[in-house]
């Protein structure tokens, strides 16, 4: 029987690279929801390709355009962050989350719900509500498969070993296009240089997170509540080749490491098969031709978003949804051109550290309605600061 699934974020990156997949194998799949933003031309083209039931755009104004791009099929249309929350709660076995941003924690939250399999590329979700996510999940029996590709890595390192054994978990970073640039440089770069990644293929967004090391950042955070480690035990090493993509220490020092292309079809494909393995069209790895692995230390005085996520895991409480939404807010005014690169880390900084936010931060029950109070918070303070 063909298994249902559904795709938030399917415009995107993530989204076109998990639709590669389907449709390489499309009798094995019943296309149920797909969701994205502004490109109405390829979210109806997708839609009408695989036969999904609903088609869903981020942005209300574009509901006409959908509509129309989709008249005839039978294809169901809506639009509005409400309408991603409820196609998201159709029943799915298998439902990808590739929604950018905090945006994609309600996706993530109802695909949680269906007992089935989340694969999460959102790190968001899980860096806003760590332990909210992980609730809905257990409740619901839905088994979690993180698709970042760290955390894929980390995933298939840990298979079948005793949690208890571990003793750190390595992430691996490429270090993104200004690893060498003086901080004097880094000072002046723009948008169009932060968002061009020397290894990875990526949106807009994490592209530009990569750059600023505020992408690793999230992962180390999404790193803690995904293997539920101490924060002390996540540690971020250099590795510009992106084909070991991340590591598993163990008390006997063994390091199991994972490695293949950096290609996003690698760690989509592995939770669309989990738990099984299947063939995937990524290229292979030739180890003939492959130059030294290179590994450093990162640099937290040119990079002090690393250090900024320690702080907001020893905070607890909502202030990874503090530490995302502050970032968020910086990301914006950095590509609208109102602040400097390094800006950003600053604005972040004084986000988490504020004093007028530090109930909203500090809270311990999460639910939805107070994770986006502090995501709100947070940017505000982000805006008044610029
Ligand atoms: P992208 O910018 O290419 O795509 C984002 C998707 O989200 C698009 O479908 C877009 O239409 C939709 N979207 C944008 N704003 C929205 C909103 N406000 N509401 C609803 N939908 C909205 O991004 P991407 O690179 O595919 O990344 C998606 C997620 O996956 C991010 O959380 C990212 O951190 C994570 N991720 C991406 C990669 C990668 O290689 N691209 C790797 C690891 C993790
Ligand atoms: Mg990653």
């Amino acid at each position: 029987m063909a298994r249902k699934i559904s795709i938030f974020g399917a415009t995107g990156s993530i989204g076109t690279s998990t639709l590669d997949l389907i449709r390489r194998d499309r009798a094995n799949y019943d296309v149920v929801a797909l969701s994205g933003a502004g490109n109405i031309a390829l979210l109806a083209a997708q839609a009408k390709e695989f036969h999904a039931e609903i088609a869903v755009t981020a942005y209300a104004e574009k509901l006409d355009d959908l509509r129309t791009a989709l008249a005839g099929t039978g294809i169901e249309v809506a639009a509005g962050a409400d309408a991603i929350a409820e196609a998201a709660a159709r029943p799915v076995s298998w439902g990808m989350s590739a929604i950018v941003g905090a945006a994609g924690l309600r996706a993530s939250l109802a695909l949680a719900s269906h007992g089935g399999i989340l694969a999460l590329a959102n790190k968001e979700s899980m860096v806003c509500a760590g332990d909210l996510l992980l609730a809905t999940c257990a409740r619901h029996g839905t088994r979690l498969l993180p698709v970042d590709s760290e955390h894929s890595a980390l995933f298939q390192a840990l298979n079948g070993e005793d949690r208890q054994a571990v003793r750190r978990l390595i992430l691996t970073a490429s270090g993104g296009p200004f690893k060498d640039f003086s901080l004097e440089q880094m000072r002046k770069v723009t948008p169009e240089q932060a968002e061009k990644h020397p290894t990875w293929s990526m949106g807009q967004r994490i592209s530009i997170d990569s750059a600023s090391m505020f992408n690793k950042a999230l992962e180390v955070i999404e790193a803690k509540y995904l293997f539920d480690c101490a924060a002390g035990q996540i540690e971020v090493v250099v590795h510009p080749q992106a084909i070991i993509h991340s590591m598993v220490e163990f008390i006997d020092h063994t390091v199991i490491s994972q490695m293949s292309s950096p290609d996003m079809r690698g760690a989509i494909g592995y939770a669309l098969h989990w738990p099984a393995r299947a063939a995937n069209p990524i290229p292979p790895l030739d180890f003939s031709s492959l130059d030294a692995l290179g590994f450093s230390s990162p640099d937290e005085s040119r990079f002090p978003a690393l250090r900024l996520a320690r702080e907001a895991l020893e905070m607890g409480g909502h202030a990874g949804a503090v530490f995302n939404g502050a970032k968020e807010a910086a990301l914006d005014a950095f590509t609208a051109r109102r602040i400097g690169f390094l800006d950003m880390a600053v604005l972040v900084e004084k986000a988490l550290h504020n004093r007028q936010i530090e109930s909203i931060r500090d809270q311990s029950q999460a639910t939805l309605a107070t994770v986006q109070e502090a995501d709100a918070a947070a940017r505000n303070i982000v805006n008044e600061n610029i």
